[in-house]
């Protein structure tokens, strides 16, 4: 089938040849004979670089009216608004909190790409150009299964739906154990395909060598221990690039990416001193300064600790070819698309709370999916290093075992909390009956008896009611409180935690911005800042010498640890707020410049989250909520 013969106009057609794409991949034709350009739902599960974008595409394109792509994380929204943006006549808007396209109403764009979070915010704030999508896509809607952000997106496609009623739905997913339930939960056609445009083959390393599912076997020159994971891990990350390809090497930690970065950046694998001083002129952290270093020779490592500037200075100059190989944590490979020769899986397990513990098998699939440039490499590689006591396992984990299977996380209280409300508050429902008929459109309702959802939707309901954000009469509506809350996109605890510091400081004989912080910073929608065993003494001193100025006792909270996070990172943003450089918090706190970004990025949201609810708390703290959200 070719791109020529679908109902397109010249001018994309002609966009789309000039990039080599004339014949469509099998997956994009199913997906056309499925009747993906005649506004029929499907989900797609097919391999990475399989030809996804297109579908998505094909679906937008010939829809009756604007379409939606929906991404689960920035990169990925910045990555596909550059794409859309080139379909000639195709006007593109994105929507992810850093990159709003400032006054202009998203409505008017042909194509919106937006994060769940921020649709989710759109539909419960009332957007009006929801109602008018023709067209929905869904990119890696497998993650309805990941603990964080499924249940929003689940809810997400639910309240549209009734939104945006008869919209048309194109989910994509990577390959999993049950995409028929999927499918037939948003009621589309299920399009599966293990067709690759590359080839790949998957394998063991241990004791010298690695045996790929082909049969084949390859033997890396080792120069050093054939037992060490990470000789061997050099020698094939090494053995890619002399052969002319560039590789990826997964490893379990931010510190063990930049060791084993800064290690191979000695083994002469290439230069990229363009990029290296671009870098170095985006800040002079001491991050910056060392992945700058490697840079120079044609290696990079690639972490959540890294500032985003610094992560798509990689990417792309990884993307052209400039730089040679990347050293990455595991969430490189659910993120942007950097397909490289071979994949080099150096750590199959991560720390936990409770210990090291198997990566999922999906996870390591996505790793291994990255192998393999279409147009550039013959084939692609992925291999697990292993020692002679782990390689059954690998094969059987990773290499012969299918993907698990996606389950709805919904059922968490915290969750359900959240979407309860909101929907409670976006008046989509005044009843317990209401509820459950928004939420039946759930991923979660669709394998889950009716009776267990009613019951734990009281039990939601009941404890909304109690944190005084829902009241209870003739009918069910959010409070002035409840209804605050779902707007300003906090969950309900966060909510009570910070109604909870507002009725503290109002008692308190002099709150300052440090008991401002302390209040945003020990939400739950804050993130944990890493609390080493060497600062622990001083931040306990610090908490001491302040604890007149916090709304939390030392000895009153069932979970002190937390707490003290809370204040390190209180104590970050005061110093941020003070005038403190980047460079310096970075150092002192021990923290990655990344990590610095999102927390003040994060605080900003919080900080006016709390402003917005003190006008509903009878608390006159006089909290400088709104000062210190402009000196962020
Ligand atoms: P994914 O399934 O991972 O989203 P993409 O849509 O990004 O994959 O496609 C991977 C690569 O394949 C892109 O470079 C794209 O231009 C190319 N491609 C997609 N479809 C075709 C086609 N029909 N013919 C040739 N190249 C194609």
């Amino acid at each position: 089938m070719r791109v020529r013969d679908l109902p397109l106009s010249a001018a994309l057609v002609d966009h789309f040849e000039s990039r080599g794409i004339e014949e469509l991949y099998p997956p994009q034709a199913a997906a056309v004979e499925a009747g993906v350009t005649e506004g029929e739902r499907l989900v797609a599960a097919v391999p990475t670089a399989s030809g996804k974008t297109l579908i998505a595409e094909l679906a937008m394109l010939t829809a009756d009216g604007p379409g939606l792509y929906i991404v689960p994380l920035r990169a990925l929204a910045r990555e596909k608004y550059e794409t859309f943006s080139e379909l000639p006549g195709v006007s593109v808007g994105i929507s992810t909190g850093d990159f709003d396209e400032a006054g202009e109403d998203l409505g008017e764009n042909d194509v919106v790409v937006a994060t769940s979070e921020k649709v989710d915010s759109a539909i419960r704030n009332g957007a009006d150009w929801i109602a008018d999508l023709a067209c929905v896509v869904v990119d890696e809607v497998h993650l309805v299964g990941s603990e964080g952000r499924g249940p929003t997106l689940e809810v997400t496609l639910a309240t549209l739906q009734r939104r945006a009623p008869g919209v048309c739905i194109v989910a994509l997913s990577a390959t999993v154990a049950n995409p028929e339930e999927i499918a037939d939960w948003l009621d589309a056609e299920l399009i599966q395909s293990t067709w690759r445009p590359v080839d790949l083959r998957t394998g063991v390393y241990a004791e010298g060598s690695a045996t790929f599912d082909d049969g084949t076997e390859l033997a890396p020159t080792i120069a050093g221990d054939p037992e060490d994971a990470t000789d061997a891990a050099d020698a094939l990350v090494s053995g890619a690039v002399d052969d002319g390809g560039q590789a990826l090497a997964f490893v379990r930690s931010r510190r063990e990416a930049e060791t084993l970065a800064e290690r191979l950046a000695g083994s002469g694998l290439g230069s990229a001193p363009d990029v290296a001083s671009e870098i170095r002129d985006l800040d002079g952290s001491e991050t910056g300064r060392r992945l700058a270093d490697c840079v120079a020779d044609g290696v990079a490592f690639h972490h959540a600790g890294l500032r985003s500037t610094h992560r798509i200075a990689v990417e792309r100059a990884f993307r052209d070819r400039t730089l040679r190989v990347i050293c990455a944590t595991p969430t490189l490979a659910a993120g942007v698309n950097v397909p490289a020769r071979r994949v080099v899986v150096r750590d199959q397990r991560r720390y936990t709370g409770s210990g090291m513990e198997w990566l999922p098998t999906l996870e390591v699939h996505q790793m291994c999916g990255r192998a393999g440039r279409p147009h550039l490499d013959p084939y692609g590689e992925a291999v697990l290093v292993g020692d002679a006591s782990t390689r059954d396992e690998l094969w059987e984990r990773y290499v012969d075992a299918d993907p698990e299977r996606v389950e709805s996380q919904l059922a968490d209280p915290n969750a359900l909390r959240t979407h309860v409300l909101s929907v409670v508050a976006s008046e989509f429902a005044a009843s317990r009956e209401g509820i459950l008929d928004v939420l039946d459109a759930t991923f979660y309702a669709h394998g889950t008896p009716t009776r267990e959802l009613g019951s734990v939707v009281d039990t939601a309901v009941a404890d909304l009611v109690e944190m005084g954000m829902i009241a209870e009469g003739a009918s069910l509506s959010a409070t002035d409180l409840g209804d605050r809350v779902s707007k300003q996109y906090v969950t309900p605890e966060t909510g009570a935690r910070i109604v909870a510091g507002l009725r503290t400081a109002a008692g308190m004989d002099a709150p300052t911005a440090l008991t401002a912080l302390e209040i945003v910073c020990d939400t739950p929608d804050m993130q944990d800042t890493y609390l080493g065993n060497r600062e622990r003494a001083d931040m306990y001193d610090f908490a001491r010498r302040h604890a007149d100025e916090f709304t939390t006792g030392m000895n009153e909270t069932a979970d002190f640890e937390g707490w003290l996070t809370a204040v390190k990172t209180a104590r970050v943003l005061h110093g941020w707020v003070e005038g403190a450089s980047a460079a310096d918090l970075v150092e002192r706190f021990r923290i990655g410049p990344g990590d610095l970004e999102s927390r003040i990025e994060r605080a900003a949201w919080l900080l006016g989250a709390a402003d917005a609810i003190a006008g509903a708390v009878e608390a006159d703290a006089d909290l400088p909520f709104r000062d210190l959200r402009a000196r962020l």
